[in-house]
């Protein structure tokens, strides 16, 4: 291992020492496939590992994390490149892209799913058996990710609360390169780390999470042209504030890009976009959001009832990769003042200086 214009190379030797124990590919900086093996959804990552493992499986994710441990070379995991990596070099780079099993075991109400399955090769297999995942509002974002953060479910969080209270076991490759199976009875302290610790604490390379009996939702989204947006987001606190625990609603403000990607009537368009799921009835729900019914017409509205693999119709996340920042905050209360500020940043948005801001 050398140091060349700052930084870490490895012998090619010491690569094909690697390589011929792997299943998947490995790639070093000059490879072919390099650029490829690293890019994730967030463009905006500028991470430059030493050496990439695109894994297929546990016993790869055990040689890459031994093979750094011997030398010293810290480790990073990426799934889907959702969340962007800071622009770190000298580290090696496990993705596990590939390793997209899942497997539904209906008598548990358990899904054993793969490090880079992502939550649409969750849902409908699941869904095939009536049973739902605390899934996130992308199809496309990865399930262990997702998970070992927290994970709140925008559809059935509140319902039962967050994903990683419902992992069952996770299958781990520590920097030891050990590969364990740590639960609430086994290694139960690491159990409780990796829950929120995300790649802190090692690899992972299988969880098993739980399932929920749910097979459709009466939701969707309106999307109200600007002169609404005000009168959305005063709503919002009424609708919320004494919903019940199977209605989850949010507001975001969005500019959407003048681009032939976005369909007419949004592109190019600032809306305030109403997101709504309900596991009760339609009657229900349609009350729970007559104050917004009451401020008007939407460009466009797909609240129904839905089967509930239908669930990206909710947020319409975007599907293709592309660079941005986010944060966010946790508040305990949506008081008035705080409504009047984001009615001002809501009037600065629609001037096309933000361009998603979200009240979930
Ligand atoms: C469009 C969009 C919608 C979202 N919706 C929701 C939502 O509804 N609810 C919610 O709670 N969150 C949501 N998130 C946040 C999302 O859960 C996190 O960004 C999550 O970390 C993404 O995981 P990933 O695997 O897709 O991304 P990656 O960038 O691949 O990974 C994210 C993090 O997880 C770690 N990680 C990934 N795989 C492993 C592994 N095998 N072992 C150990 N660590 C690993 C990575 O090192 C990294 O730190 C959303 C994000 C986006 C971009």
């Amino acid at each position: 291992m050398t140091e060349h214009q700052g930084r870490t190379v490895l012998g090619e030797d010491t690569v094909t020492e690697l390589a011929d124990r792997i299943e998947g590919s490995v790639f070093a900086p000059d490879d072919t496939g390099y650029a490829a093996a690293i890019a994730g959804f967030n463009l905006r990552s500028r991470q430059r590992p030493c050496l990439v493992v695109a894994a297929a499986g546990a016993a790869d994710v055990r040689a890459a994390v031994g093979f750094a441990a011997a030398r010293d070379i810290p480790v990073g995991v990426m799934a889907t490149g959702h969340q962007p990596f800071p622009a770190e070099d000298g580290f090696l780079l496990v993705t596990t892209g590939a390793m997209r099993n899942v497997e539904i075991d209906i008598e548990r109400g358990v899904a054993r799913v793969g490090a880079g399955a992502r939550w649409s090769d969750v849902v409908e297999p699941a869904q095939a058996e009536g049973l739902a995942p605390l899934n996130g509002s992308s199809p496309l974002v990865g399930v262990v990710g997702f998970t070992l953060g927290g994970g709140l479910s925008p559809f059935l969080g509140r319902s039962y609360g967050w994903a990683a209270d419902h992992v069952v076991a996770i299958e781990v490759v520590t920097p030891d390169g050990t590969l364990r199976r740590v639960s609430a009875e086994v290694e139960p302290e690491l159990f409780w780390g990796l829950r929120g610790g995300r790649s802190n604490f090692g690899v992972v390379t299988e969880l098993e999470i739980g399932l929920f009996p749910v097979t459709s939702f009466y939701g969707g989204g309106i999307y109200f042209p600007a002169e609404h947006a005000e009168a959305v987001l005063r709503a919002f606190p009424e609708v919320v504030r004494d919903a019940p625990d199977g209605f989850t609603c949010s507001v975001a403000l969005l500019n959407f890009p003048p681009v032939p990607e976005i369909p007419e009537p949004l592109r190019g368009r600032f809306l305030a976009h109403v997101r709504v799921t309900h596991l009760g009835s339609d009657e229900e729900a349609e009350k729970l959001i007559a104050p917004f019914r009451a401020i008007g017409q939407g460009v466009l509205d797909t609240i129904g009832r839905h089967p509930y693999s239908a669930f990206a119709i909710v947020h319409t996340d975007p599907a293709d990769p592309f660079p941005y920042e986010e944060q966010g905050t946790l508040l305990a209360e949506l008081p008035a003042k705080a409504v009047d500020s984001l009615v001002e940043i809501a009037q600065m948005a629609a001037g096309g200086l933000v361009t998603v801001l979200e009240i979930r």
